[in-house]
């Protein structure tokens, strides 16, 4: 396989998953979101295909592919209308490192149900006080006995109040240097100690957004993801790619989804002699939205093609510019499309223009479109840094 064609089997799960998209599409996501409640007779029908576990092993229920496949998967539901953000965390995050990492006892508790759409895992690393700068995480876990106690608090965290549990990064003292290493924990919705809050986002989309407490929150030993404390920032970055890869995905599906729009309604509206469409101010646009738009997904393909080859490093840096790029086009391909409905791109009926709001989240989360920036040009260009 090479990364710039796609192969035969990868076109025909995107058919495939763009026709069940199509049966669906944005007024579902839309009613969803408006009634209050999860999208899950998609959630449902999508598992029962084998597409929200095609990324897992295939022992413990899933698709034996590769984020490769499961970020067709979302691109094409979010080309559709109806992406389901979920599959950013639950999956790609979660089931990625889980399954790379967690222990035997782990894979056999979570991933079939994760493969199979049963069970969900929320991702929480954002806190108030640290943001971009991860560094500065201080969530943190002792151990009383063989349990672990973890405090702290995250913001932002998605999906938490139906996600079955919690992968909630915080930091173990080291206890022959003295300093915090990451180490990732899996917290059930319900247990003792963890509160949330919802906090209420500009977004019309039926996933929402929590600040969490942890309090003194005991867990038993198997809560802590792998067999050891050491692995934790392998581990955590064996999340952030795919993670990364697949808001990539989100953003290419979101930016084809209004650009479609927009030139469904350029090829019809008119109101001089010819479709507006015919005017190049307004199809040269369109046009270079489309071009970004390829040129994103071309660089998500390398960054998911280099991460299932293992090549962590190399995923790491692709993944990072996939995610920016995706981000910057889908903002652009958004704005565009409203605008080229006139009037008609504000209105609640052709639905556009809440995708303003939408769009920007591919440029703030998971990580800023500064901090990609930063990245490339200290790791890649070699600069200094300022901070
Ligand atoms: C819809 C949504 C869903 C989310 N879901 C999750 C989730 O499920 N789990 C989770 O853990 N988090 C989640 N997040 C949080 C998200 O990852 C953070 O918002 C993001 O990492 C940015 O952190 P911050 O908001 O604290 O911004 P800050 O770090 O405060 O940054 C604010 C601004 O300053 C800029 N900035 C900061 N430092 C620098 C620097 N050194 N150089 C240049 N510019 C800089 C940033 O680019 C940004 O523009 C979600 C966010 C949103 C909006």
């Amino acid at each position: 396989m090479t990364t710039l064609v796609e192969t035969e089997e990868r076109k025909a799960l995107r058919s495939a998953v763009s026709a069940l998209g199509r049966r669906y599409g944005r007024d579902y996501l839309a009613r969803v979101a408006a009634e209050g409640r999860r999208p899950d007779e998609l959630w449902a029908e999508a598992a029962r295909l084998g597409y929200l576990g095609v990324n897992l092993p295939e022992e413990y229920g899933g698709g034996g592919g590769g984020i490769a496949e499961l970020s067709i998967v979302l691109e094409e539901l979010g080309a559709a209308g109806c992406p389901l953000l979920m599959m950013v965390v639950s999956p790609a995050i979660c089931g990625t490192v889980i399954s790379r990492f967690g222990t035997g006892e782990q894979k056999r508790a979570w991933l079939p149900g994760l493969a199979d759409g049963t069970r969900t895992m929320a991702f929480g690393i954002t806190e108030p006080d640290a943001g971009s700068n991860s560094h500065r995480i201080t969530t943190t876990a002792r151990r009383d006995g063989t349990d672990w106690i973890v405090t702290g608090r995250k913001v932002f965290v998605s999906g938490v109040d139906t996600a079955d549990a919690t992968l909630i990064v915080g930091r173990t003292g080291d206890a022959r240097t003295g300093r915090l290493k990451p180490c990732l924990f899996i917290v059930p919705r319900d247990a003792d100690g963890f509160g949330r809050r919802r906090i209420e986002m500009e977004l019309h989309a039926p996933e929402k957004q929590f600040e969490l407490t942890l309090d003194e929150v005991r867990l038993p030993a198997g809560a802590l993801v792998g067999e050891e404390e050491d692995a934790g920032l392998l581990q955590l970055f064996a999340g952030l790619n795919p993670e990364r890869i697949m808001t990539a995905a989100f953003a290419v599906g979101m930016g084809r989804h209004a650009l479609a729009r927009a030139v469904a309604y350029a090829r019809e509206r008119t109101v001089w002699k010819t479709p507006i469409g015919a005017h190049q101010a307004v199809a040269h646009p369109l046009a270079q939205a489309h071009i970004e738009l390829e040129l994103a997904r071309l660089m998500t393909q390398k960054a998911a093609h280099l991460y299932d080859a293992g090549d962590d490093p190399g995923a790491g840096e692709a993944a990072n510019m996939a995610k920016y790029a995706a981000a910057e086009a889908c903002a652009r391909a958004v704005d565009q499309s409203v605008h080229t409905l006139g009037g008609n791109g504000l209105t609640r009926e052709f639905g556009l223009a809440s995708l303003i709001t939408a769009s920007r989240v591919a440029r703030i989360a998971p990580v800023s479109r500064e901090m990609i920036l930063n990245f490339v040009s200290h790791t890649t260009l070699g600069l200094p840094k300022s901070y």
